[in-house]
């Protein structure tokens, strides 16, 4: 072996990051730097397939005998390398990406259920969840029943029979509840049903598998890409969902699309997320394009530092608004004013980054009149709907996010007529502060 051979082989080693901490794992995790160029960064593998080594090849890969790649629809190098940093940050046994967070929910929910089952919800979702869960996968025969977030015994009493899941948001989007996760999961538990939770506002701060989720689902075209630029969705399982109970046919029944293969004892507790890949996201299509895979493992390296920065500017946004006149209440986990703050309290800050999230909502006193001027008045914040980018963004979700919504259910979500959200970045938090306090001072 040649001097160059020695030193490439040696700066080729792959980085196994279990038991090391977030940061490190945000960078390295799902990484083996390329063995014929040595490319230091993520490779873009921009293919749609893969040639087959041989014909026994090509048919063991149909039959999931091999593991080799086939076809981007169903898997990709570069993406892989993003599913297994997530993987390994909310620390599952496996991940499969989707080309958005609606996708990965739409396919975390399609891969276990029949028509005829149930869910369990959290009331304060996200606008796209609440909308998939009451409207779309109820036609689907998949009822969605809700409950309130903040009361575990609501969970435990809506369950019946044809309940299959808990599922609740880490920190709800806007409301920014954070659910009793370790009471929900025994609940989950005790009645055979997994709990899934939407960890897209959380990461870096909760990993819910440590306290009983699983199954995770993200939009990782929030925090994770982290610069508004990629779309892009993955589930985690944890492994530990109790598929072999006798309650979920949708798993254990022999799958006449692979020759009657069964999940459970092919994958073992690795069935659920190989039947996300191979039967749900083979079929609903909804594949991460590779660029975006690039682009969002690439932004996941500076995750925890931006969560860092998120965190400490929303906390002082908070207490900034808190004492302003024009400001009726303001919403914030890290207040003790906010009816989760005890639950922040216990969970967040456990995974490797503290604080309590990027998100800040304010009631103001003009009502929608006021907001409109917020959201105009601002110089710094971008107004549109997204959140979790590096910048610092506001909404009125209720004339837009939550708009199509009866207003009852608009206020159940938290979602009121005088409310904005504002997803507070990394930027200088005088200067937001300044900014917020110009655009509120000419509201009259
Ligand atoms: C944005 C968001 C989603 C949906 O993700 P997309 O990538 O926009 O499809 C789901 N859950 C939460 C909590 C979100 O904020």
């Amino acid at each position: 072996m040649t001097t160059l051979e020695k030193e490439q082989k040696t700066s080729l080693r792959p980085i196994h990051t279990t038991g090391l901490g977030l940061h490190t794992k945000a960078l390295h995790a799902g990484f083996n730097p390329d063995s014929i160029t040595g490319a230091c960064a993520l490779p873009i593998y921009q293919t749609n397939a893969y040639l087959f080594p041989s014909a026994d090849i090509a048919a063991d890969r149909f039959a999931l005998k091999d593991p080799g790649n086939i076809y981007t629809r169903m898997g990709n190098p570069t993406t892989a390398v993003l599913e297994e940093r997530i993987n390994a940050i909310e620390g599952g046994v496996g991940a499969v990406a989707f080309s958005s967070g609606m996708a990965a929910i739409t396919a975390a929910i399609l891969t276990f259920t029949r028509p005829g089952d149930e869910i369990i919800s959290a009331n304060t979702l996200y606008g796209g969840t609440y909308e998939l869960f009451h409207y779309t996968l109820s036609k689907c025969g998949r009822t969605t029943v809700f409950v309130d977030t903040n009361n575990p015994a609501a969970f435990k009493h809506a369950i019946n029979e044809r309940t299959k899941a808990i599922y609740v948001e880490s920190i709800g989007n806007p409301s920014l509840d954070v659910p009793d996760f370790v009471s929900l999961s025994e609940i989950a538990h005790q009645a055979g049903i997994p709990l899934i939770v939407d960890n897209t506002v959380g990461i870096g701060l909760v990993a819910p598998i440590q306290f009983g989720a699983d199954i995770v689902v993200h939009s990782a075209t929030k925090y994770i890409g982290g610069h508004g630029n990629s779309m892009g969705g993955i589930i985690v399982d944890a492994g530990t969902a109790p598929w072999t109970n006798g309650k979920f046919p949708e798993i254990c029944d022999p799958d006449p699309g692979y020759h009657g293969l069964v999940y459970p004892t092919e994958f073992g507790n690795a069935a659920y997320i190989v039947k996300a890949r191979v039967h749900i996201l083979r079929d609903m299509g909804a594949c991460i394009a590779p660029f975006n895979s690039f682009m969002i493992a690439t932004g996941c390296e500076t995750l925890p530092l931006r969560m860092e920065k998120h965190c400490s500017n929303a906390l002082a946004v908070a207490r900034f608004l808190e004492g302003h006149p024009a400001i009726e209440s303001v919403s914030y986990p890290g207040l003790s004013s906010h009816p989760s703050h005890e639950m922040a309290k216990k969970y967040l800050g456990t995974a490797g980054v503290s604080g309590f999230g990027g998100i800040v909502g304010v009631r103001l006193h003009g009502g929608y009149d006021a907001c409109k001027q917020l959201v105009e008045g601002t110089r710094i914040f971008c107004h549109l709907t997204n959140i979790g980018d590096a910048k610092s963004l506001v909404v009125h979700p209720a004339s837009t996010t939550h708009q199509k919504l009866p207003s009852k259910e608009r206020s159940d979500c938290g979602v009121f007529d005088n409310f904005v959200r504002i997803s507070v970045g990394i930027e200088d938090a005088n200067d937001l502060i300044k900014d917020l306090s110009q655009a509120l001072e000419k509201i009259r």
